[in-house]
């Protein structure tokens, strides 16, 4: 079925004319039809107007044009604005909101020919871990609707591994694009902070967003972050950096390499079977020509606390502008206060109020310099740890999550618990590294996803997707299908 292809496989049928876009649209939306009433991993879809960009890219394709992406279906989630699509957050406070332009991003993949369809289901403003925190409803992981897709971008994750598009977007501040890949068993890539424009991304905590790609192998990944990286002058964190082949990184020339192993991240907390599916990726490693070494991140401990005190203080500020005036819904009051008050109170669920509370107290005067300043301090220390290491080694390999896919419900109620699942997560983005999550294995009973996660040097993409690349070669986790 042509949903279920990679990229490149349909890139091919494409260029051969063995199979037209249209038939590729159709064959993700024909699967949205059958699956997504029990995934709800979109919001929404424009099915006609879907249609409409295959018809274009395959009248494209019979002129001869080539593009990297001419007529791939490509999801996205709903905190990247697509020109004439509804913006919503995951929230109720946009209302009928409707994006007036595209996202850097978007731009991109429309310029590469890709068809950009679909909002993707995500945690309101992109805080959680489970996707439970939605006002459209929860997503169901593909591998057992009882549970969760990960999150913050479940619907980015779950629609990948549900074959319901090729390919998605999602966006990774402490986690959000690497848990959810692992715990539904696709591919996803946190790049560099400022290697992809954020220019039309809604900002959470703007020093750690990062958008990037889920994908159903590495291959695609590469692919998709060669389109999408690039300065650009609308987003003045943007590194001019020069784009690299990232395809040609894919050599399998992993001899030699040196993978690093903090000790800090064998913790009680990790799930027995992670472990043992982490321990037998890195003995894969070795047999492929990797040295293993230990190393040190002597301040992981404090990453969680350090990231939940600089994400909301800077979420604080960012959702400042969701007041009923300027944009969405509004709840008219008797004067501005009122009106704000009740906007805000009845738009923004509770996630999202605990974290705008917390931040407005981390930076309050009296406080700032215990909480927000020293959290700063930490910061730095924690990007100090990583780039020391990477010193001696290449790259870093860790769990992407202490445990697989939990059920819907069970940390829900539980913040503290919620936040502790992104232990493994957090400093990457923290420290403004490069990240991947890739399958590595299964849980037995019930059958869960196993995600290994990769850690690069700041630009060090190449280097991650080489190793991710080299190693998914040799195994046959990526090709496993969720009984959907
Ligand atoms: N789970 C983390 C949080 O709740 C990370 C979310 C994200 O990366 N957007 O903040």
């Amino acid at each position: 079925m042509l949903n279920q292809l990679t990229i490149s496989k349909l890139a091919a049928k494409l260029a051969g004319r063995e199979v037209s876009a249209r038939e590729a649209m159709q064959s993700c939306l024909d699967q949205i039809e059958r699956v997504d009433g029990n995934i709800h991993a979109f919001i929404s879809h424009d099915a006609a107007d879907a249609l409409a960009q295959a018809d274009a890219a395959d009248k494209d394709i019979s002129a001869g044009v080539q593009k990297p992406l001419l007529g791939i279906p490509i999801a996205i989630k709903d905190v990247l604005a697509v020109k004439n699509q509804p913006l919503n957050c995951g929230s109720k406070i946009l209302g009928k909101f409707i994006s007036p332009y595209d996202a850097a991003a978007i731009e991109k993949l429309k310029s590469a020919g890709a068809i950009v369809f679909g909002r993707l289901n995500m945690d309101e403003f992109a805080m959680g871990s489970s996707t439970e925190n939605s006002a459209f409803g929860v997503t169901r992981n593909p591998w057992d609707t009882m549970r969760i897709p990960g999150g913050s971008s479940g619907g980015s994750a779950a629609a990948v591994a549900a074959d319901e598009c090729i390919a998605s977007l999602g966006t990774d501040t402490g986690g959000s694009i690497r848990q959810p890949a692992a715990l539904c068993g696709c591919v996803g890539l946190k790049p560099t902070y400022g290697r992809i424009s954020r220019y039309g991304l809604v900002a959470f905590a703007s020093s750690l967003d990062q958008i990037g790609p889920f994908t159903k192998d590495v291959h695609d990944s590469a692919t998709l972050l060669g389109v999408l990286s690039g300065v650009d002058l609308r987003d003045s964190t943007s590194v001019p950096q020069p784009v690299p082949n990232y395809i040609a990184a894919l050599d399998g020339k992993i001899k030699g390499l040196k993978l690093g192993l903090p000790k800090e991240y064998m913790i009680g907390g990790l799930d027995a079977e992670v472990k043992a599916a982490v321990d037998a990726a890195v003995k894969k490693f070795q047999n492929l020509g990797a040295e293993i070494v230990e190393i040190s991140l002597p301040h992981t401990d404090y990453a969680v606390a350090t990231y939940y005190i600089i994400a909301t203080a800077e979420a604080s500020a960012n959702l400042a502008r969701f007041d009923g005036i300027r944009y969405g819904a509004r709840i008219d009051g008797n004067d501005p206060t009122e009106l704000y008050s009740r906007t805000r109170g009845a738009g923004f669920g509770a996630e999202v109020k605990r974290r705008i509370i917390l931040g407005t107290y981390v930076l309050s005067s009296g406080y700032y310099d215990a909480y927000y300043l020293r959290a700063q301090k930490v910061r730095t220390l924690i990007r100090n740890d990583f780039l020391r290491a990477f010193e001696t080694v290449d790259a870093i390999v860790t769990p992407t999550s202490p445990t697989a896919a939990f059920k819907i419900g069970e940390k829900s109620n539980d913040p503290l618990q919620m936040y502790l699942s992104d232990i493994f997560t957090i400093s990457c983005n923290l420290a403004g590294i490069c990240g991947i999550s890739i399958p590595c294995g299964f849980t037995k009973s019930p059958k869960l996803p196993i995600g290994l996660q990769l850690l690069g040097k700041p630009f060090g993409e190449e280097m991650l997707l080489k190793a991710a690349h080299a190693y998914e070669q040799n195994t046959l986790w990526h090709q496993e299908k969720p009984p959907v």
